[in-house]
């Protein structure tokens, strides 16, 4: 998402400490998760200090430079590095206590390691490979082990492999156990539990910070984020006292929180206007999108064309000869020909970005969709009175007027798509879809709805009450 980079703070906030509180919190959490990796493993597991260690140092420690890092950046690398390994150790840990003391040793799969390389690092004779691959169908699954994954391995003083333990995904393991002399392989099922919670949030000073506070994951906050963001610009349009409440799914292993699942409803107070949205998902294709109360998408479309055009005078190509500069370019966007002064249409709703003169481009605009999609206007004759940047379009809505400014050889308008900042072909894109909850399911859509929607109404009428 385009939103990523940016660190969500309000733009007239001059504000240098959450920058330097992130910044000592995530090397924080990276020395937290140092100093826990050197107490709670045992000289056996030096292999795993180490490693942990390489990853600290090749990781997160040329980040940790105060200009290039965002608190957002910060904090989410801060959590991507800390978190799993303090799991991570935990269950060492856990498994310390609770099963053989000691001999569990921890092994992280580095690029280009097969599983005859981890055997090796961890002494353990090549033979007992072959025997434990020879297991079948569940051992299979260690031929596709990929970087970052963790293996841990139970041997005795002969370097006999005793047991062997991989987390397939987070829901599945493997388990390999040497009983009476003789391994057997098995998988499990770990017990997943998916439980709903809520938070909500009033805007100091960023919408990430506020999310910390009501003690949401980055990762929520962005797709709470993503969920508003075709109606709020979250790099521009956040204001000091918007407010948000979210209920949200918390998926739990074996009654341990290990990450967060859908946002089930929302909603969004951005400059005194409410947004509701809440997740639906369609029976028939079993896909899930989030809706308005009302049955509305959350996502807006696009039109196809942005102009009633009499031909398409030339396509998307990544080369063709400019007719003007006389070489071969690449031409990234679409040319449609008609009459100058032929109104040209927002092709959907979003906010200009841009208006000027952009080189080449003549009279340019640029409007961006929600967070993902931007499109660009150019060879434009003249604007829509009242056009500014910043200003608010609905799709449809007349923008400008074909011409033939900058450099082009007769009246048409030059069209751009892009998709995260990559041009894509206007006329073949795939342009997101907003089709309403259908017809015939709006009832079910209203019944399976109206409950959380009601949790929802409750939780920001008691949050209005407690900050008046
Ligand atoms: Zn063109």
């Amino acid at each position: 998402m385009a939103f990523i980079n940016q660190d969500f703070r309000i733009k007239d906030t001059q504000d240098k400490h959450p920058r330097l509180r992130w910044l000592l919190f995530a090397t924080g959490c990276a020395v937290l998760g140092v100093v826990i990796a050197s107490t709670n493993t045992g000289t056996d597991n030096l292999d795993t200090e180490n490693l942990i260690a390489d990853e600290l140092n090749s990781e997160s420690l040329p980040v940790f430079t105060e200009n290039e890092l965002s608190p957002a950046t910060a904090a989410r690398l801060s959590f991507e590095l800390t978190l799993p390994e303090l799991q991570a150790q935990q269950e060492i840990i856990d498994d310390l206590n609770n099963e053989t003391p000691k001999q569990w040793r921890e092994f992280k799969v580095k690029s280009g390691d097969n599983l005859a390389k981890l055997f090796d690092r961890a002494g353990i004779k090549p033979q007992q490979l072959d025997e434990m691959m020879k297991l079948g169908k569940d051992t299979e699954q260690l031929t596709r082990i990929y970087p970052k994954d963790t293996l841990r391995v139970l041997t005795d003083d002969d370097k006999n492999l005793l047991g062997l333990r991989y987390e397939i995904d987070h829901e599945t393991y493997l388990m390999v156990e040497r009983k009476d002399g003789v391994l057997e392989a098995d998988t499990f099922k770990h017990d997943i539990e998916t439980r709903s919670t809520h938070a909500s949030g009033v805007i100091d000073s960023s919408l990430f910070l506020a999310g910390q506070e009501a003690g949401i994951s980055q990762n929520l906050i962005m797709e709470l984020a993503g969920v508003f963001g075709w109606d709020i610009d979250f790099a521009l349009d956040i204001r000091k006292g918007d407010r948000f409440t979210v209920i949200y799914e918390e998926i739990f292993r074996n009654g341990e929180k290990i990450k967060d699942g859908n946002i089930l409803t929302a909603e969004f107070i951005n400059q005194g206007k409410t947004y509701q949205a809440v997740r639906y998902t369609n029976p028939e294709n079993n896909r899930s999108e989030y809706f308005t109360p009302d049955g509305k998408s959350m996502r807006k479309a696009f039109l196809r064309s942005p102009v009633n055009f009499t031909r398409i005078s030339s396509g998307f190509t990544t080369s063709r000869y400019h007719p003007v500069l006389h070489k071969f370019r690449s031409h990234k966007g679409v040319d449609y020909a008609a009459k100058r002064g032929t109104p040209i249409l927002a092709s959907g709703d979003g906010k200009v970005i841009f208006k000027g003169i952009k080189g080449g481009y003549g009279r340019t605009v640029i409007i961006q969709h929600g967070s993902k999609y931007s499109t660009l206007y150019a060879h434009l004759n003249g604007y829509q009175r009242n056009l500014r940047v910043g200003s608010k379009v609905k799709q449809g809505q007349t923008i400008a007027y074909l011409g033939s400014s900058g450099l082009a050889t007769g009246p048409h308008l030059h069209y751009e798509f892009r998709v995260n900042g990559v041009h894509r072909n206007p006329l073949t894109v795939k342009l997101p879809i907003s089709n309403p909850v259908p017809q015939r399911y709006l009832a079910d859509f209203e019944l399976t709805t109206a409950p959380i929607l009601a949790q929802l109404g409750l939780l920001t009428r008691t949050q209005v009450a407690l900050n008046n």
